[in-house]
């Protein structure tokens, strides 16, 4: 579900959770910062979806200057993407599309059937609610497809992993017929049974370990459940996947890289 992230005067971070349902409206305080929902004020602007590309929009209501995305002023409207850094007056916002959540104990989720393995969520799994249906679904079940599993719906799963893995420097690839992994014959390493019998084929995508001392080849869908790697043991995916998608996580390097740091602050 979209969330927008910001911090507040006294310095901890907050979140503010939303939906195409239940948009949000952004006012502007006297304090200059900004309000969400409905208030004392007209709204300044709100998080909307298009109709014709589906796609998050800011618009902004009333021409106010101090409604910029990205540092540039919104004239109308502006196409958000993850990332998007949103100001209303004085404050600054990070806006989230694709969100990664752990079901919580007495979640209204618990008890519900993931529309792809069919099974229950229970708390502590991690889900993905789809930005653009509400449809909730495993992390393993979401990021293994191309587009939502909700048929209709479209959102594109896969290219929203790929750029924002990018912006981390991680590529996601997808095979060629003369792919070195393709040629050489080699396998998953992720060893799933059945799945990881065959060597790789041209068309699938595949993850490398980010680990450079790594770089062990995945499918992606099986990359996208792994904890730990399974060759190095040094680059958890879980957690790096938490960072990409939670909003208010530390960015993760790699334990090497983790490692590295703390010898170096010595
Ligand atoms: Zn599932
Ligand atoms: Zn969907
Ligand atoms: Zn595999
Ligand atoms: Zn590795």
């Amino acid at each position: 579900m979209p969330v927008l992230t910001f911090q507040n005067a006294d310095g901890t971070l907050g979140e503010y959770t939303f939906s195409d349902a239940d948009p949000v409206l952004l006012r502007v305080a006297e304090n200059g910062g900004a309000r969400f929902g409905t208030g004392e004020g007209k709204p300044q602007a709100i998080i909307t979806r298009a109709k014709v590309y589906q796609v998050p929009l800011l618009v902004n209501l009333r021409g106010d200057p101090r409604v910029r995305v990205n540092g540039r002023r919104v004239v109308g409207l502006r196409v958000l993407r993850q990332g998007s850094r949103l100001q209303i007056g004085d404050m600054e916002m990070l806006f989230w599309e694709m969100t990664l959540q752990e079901v919580a104990v007495g979640s209204a989720l618990i008890g519900k059937r993931c529309p792809v393995c069919r099974l229950d969520y229970r708390s502590a799994d991690e889900v993905v609610i789809c930005p653009r249906c509400g449809v909730p679904h495993h992390k393993e079940c979401w990021f293994e497809h191309e587009f939502c599993s909700n048929p209709g719906c479209l959102y594109p799963i896969r290219a929203t992993l790929k750029r924002l893995l990018a912006g981390r420097g991680i590529l996601i690839e997808q095979l060629a017929a003369n792919s070195p992994v393709v040629t050489q014959s080699k396998r998953c390493a992720a060893g799933t049974p059945g799945v990881d019998a065959q060597p790789f084929q041209a068309g699938q995508h595949v993850a490398y370990c980010p680990n450079s001392a790594c770089g062990a080849a995945f499918h992606l869908e099986c990359w996208v459940s792994l904890g730990n790697c399974p060759v190095c043991g040094k680059y958890d995916v879980g957690k790096l996947l938490r960072s990409v998608f939670m909003p208010n996580m530390l960015p993760y390097l790699g334990e090497e890289n983790g490692e590295f740091d703390e010898e170096a602050a010595q």
